[in-house]
C-alpha cells in the first residue's frame, strides 16, 4: 500500500507541472497573439510592441530552459570534493550581482570539509538559494552561508537579511510554478529539493519568528582520503 501511494503522489506531481507548464506557456502566447493581432491592424506604438513580445518569449523561453532540466533524468556524476571550494566559486559567480544591491556574501565553513556530489548539480543548489536571498533582500546587508559538522553529517545554512517567508506559505514554497516574483519561475526551490534528496541529503527552511530567512542543507561528509584526484 505504502508504494502505491509513493506513486501515486509521483504521479499528481507529474500531473501538476503539465498542468502548470500549460498555464505558463499559454499566458505568453495568448498575449503574443494579441499583439500580433494589433500589428495587423497597422496600429503605431510598435516600437512598445515589440519590447512587451520579447519580454513574453524570454518568458518562454527561461520556463522551457528550466524545465528541460528538471524532465532531464539526474545524472550520477558524483565526485568526492572540497565543500568550501564549491562554494566559493558560487560566490564569486553571485558576487556582482549581490555588490550591485550593497549585499556582502559572507562564507563560514571549515575548510576540511568533503561532499560527494555532482558538481554542476550542487553549484546549482547554491546558485537557487543564494539568488534567492539576494532578490528578497531590498536593502543592503549580508548574506551568509555557514557550514557546521555534525558527526557524519554537516549542516549548511544560508542565511539572509530579507523580510523573510510567512509561515502559511512555507510549504507553498516549495511547489513548482509558485513565486511572488514578476519575472520568477517558481521551480527554484522544486529543482533544489530533487537535487538534495539525491544526493541523500535533507533540504528544509527554517521558519524565523523575526526577520529573515534561513534554509537549511544536511549533507553526508567523508574523510578528506577519499578526496578524488583530478
Ligand atoms: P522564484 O525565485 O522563481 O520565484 P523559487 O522556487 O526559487 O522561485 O522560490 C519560490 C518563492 O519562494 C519565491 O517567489 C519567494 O516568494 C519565496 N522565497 C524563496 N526564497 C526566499 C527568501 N530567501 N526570502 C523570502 N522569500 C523567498
Ligand atoms: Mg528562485
Amino acid at each position: 500500500a505504502e508504494e502505491i501511494l509513493i506513486r501515486s503522489e509521483k504521479m499528481s506531481v507529474a500531473g501538476q507541472l503539465a498542468a502548470g507548464v500549460v498555464h505558463e506557456i499559454r499566458n505568453p502566447l495568448t498575449s503574443l497573439k494579441g499583439f500580433i493581432d494589433l500589428l495587423q491592424a497597422g496600429l503605431d506604438r510598435k516600437e512598445e510592441y515589440f519590447n512587451i513580445m520579447i519580454e513574453e518569449i524570454d518568458k518562454i523561453e527561461k520556463v522551457s530552459t528550466e524545465l528541460l532540466y528538471i524532465s532531464r533524468p539526474l545524472t550520477h556524476d558524483h565526485v568526492y570534493q572540497w565543500l568550501m571550494k564549491m562554494i566559493e566559486d558560487v560566490i564569486v559567480l553571485l558576487n556582482t550581482q549581490a555588490v550591485k544591491k550593497n549585499i556582502k556574501l559572507v562564507l563560514d565553513c571549515p575548510e576540511d570539509v568533503v561532499v560527494y556530489a555532482d558538481r554542476s548539480q550542487m553549484k546549482q543548489v547554491f546558485i537557487n538559494l543564494i539568488k534567492n536571498a539576494i532578490e528578497a533582500m531590498t536593502e543592503s546587508g549580508e548574506i551568509l552561508i555557514k557550514v557546521e559538522k555534525q558527526g557524519d553529517f554537516c549542516l549548511i545554512s544560508v542565511i539572509d537579511e530579507g523580510p523573510g517567508i510567512p509561515i502559511n506559505l512555507i510549504h507553498q514554497v516549495k511547489e513548482p510554478f509558485f513565486t511572488t516574483k514578476k519575472e520568477g519561475t517558481g521551480l527554484g526551490l522544486m529543482i533544489t529539493t530533487r537535487i538534495i534528496e539525491n544526493h541523500n541529503g535533507l533540504f528544509k527552511i527554517k521558519p524565523n519568528n523575526d526577520k529573515g530567512t534561513t534554509f537549511e542543507i544536511k549533507l553526508p561528509h567523508y574523510d578528506p582520503a577519499k578526496l578524488t584526484q583530478e
